[in-house]
């Protein structure tokens, strides 16, 4: 039996509906993004595997005991190692993306020789602890040491890390049907990365929605316009309940932070580029509002503002 709650190590396992299930991931304890399964009927379809092989190992093994069923399928919902890393728990079950991520995944997921990886981290992992040290804003150290604790636990893992790609790829549509419930998974275009791709479940009127929609995070913008316009139809969806890709359990209510956040930094970026402000001038000058002053990632905030000034400067 299950209870509506399972706490591990790792991440929060929360029974959604009947058959759905969010495992929200805890700070810094090596999943550092959510995932999440559905109980087909017959068999399980796991969401995203978490940045480690650890964290993506035990929830296998509480799906599998909790349901008496195997996990058949993985999705990835796009190609970022916090997503991806745990892939190889799954490698003997059926990995599917879109063939673009699949080929994102291959492209920038590159795994070199295990020390030549742990030097390299070991020297990022450095420079962080500097910045935290020299940083005297408080939501700023907060937000580098939580980096810190996420990579750290990559650096832990690194030895075992292996990069398992996905094995089936489709463009926009696919399903999967099961003999309790079936699940859709949507390509929606290109907004946090070049291609994201969400799970929903029309029976439960719940979705897995990758990093299309988070919580508290200063999420990597890929094309603010196209984004924009993704959150947009996602809000004209069927849904009770979206599981983020970071942050807790929601509702639809939560596209109205994300569009907020971006129509924010597209209505800036606009104005700097019409008043001829450069793009140093722009990140300089930008401040940021409630909520989102006190977001995670702040390292983010001058990338993603150089992201939305340059792509619409181009375009
Ligand atoms: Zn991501």
């Amino acid at each position: 039996m299950m209870n509506d709650r399972i706490e591990t190590p790792f991440f929060i396992l929360q029974k959604i509906s009947n058959g759905v299930y969010a495992a929200i991931a805890k700070k810094g304890e090596g999943a550092w993004s959510n995932s999440g399964f559905v109980d087909l009927g017959t068999e399980l379809v796991v969401f995203d595997s978490f940045s480690t092989p650890a964290a993506a190992r035990e929830l296998r093994n509480i799906a599998e005991e909790m349901t008496g069923k195997k996990v058949k399928y993985l999705v990835n919902s796009h190609y970022h190692g916090d997503h991806v890393f745990g892939n190889q728990v799954f490698e003997d079950t059926t990995i599917l993306s879109t063939s673009l991520t699949r080929n994102l995944f291959k492209e920038r997921n590159i795994l070199r020789e295990v020390e030549t990886e742990r030097e390299e981290m070991t020297k990022y992992l450095q420079d962080l602890q500097n910045q935290i040290e020299n940083s005297i804003d408080d939501v700023i150290k907060l937000s580098i040491q939580n980096q810190y604790n996420e990579m750290n636990k990559i650096y832990e893992a690194v030895q075992e890390l292996k990069m398992v790609y996905p094995t089936v790829t489709f463009e926009e549509k696919l399903v999967i049907h099961g003999t309790q419930r079936s699940v859709e998974v949507y390509a929606l275009g290109g907004g946090h990365t070049p291609c994201d791709t969400i799970m929903y479940v029309p029976q439960e009127k719940v979705a897995f929605m990758g990093d299309l929609l988070t919580e508290g995070i200063h999420f990597p913008i890929y094309n603010p316009i196209d984004f924009i316009d993704i959150v947009n139809k996602i809000k004209t969806m069927d849904l009770d309940i979206v599981i983020p890709g970071h942050g807790n359990v929601a509702t639809l209510e939560l596209c109205e932070t994300v569009l907020k956040y971006l129509k924010d930094m597209v209505t800036k970026a606009k104005e700097a580029i019409d008043s001829n402000h450069t793009m140093q001038d722009f990140q300089s000058s930008f401040t940021m509002q409630e909520p989102y002053s006190k977001w995670l990632g702040q390292n983010g905030i001058n990338r993603n503002l150089e992201t939305v000034y340059m792509f619409l400067r181009n375009s």
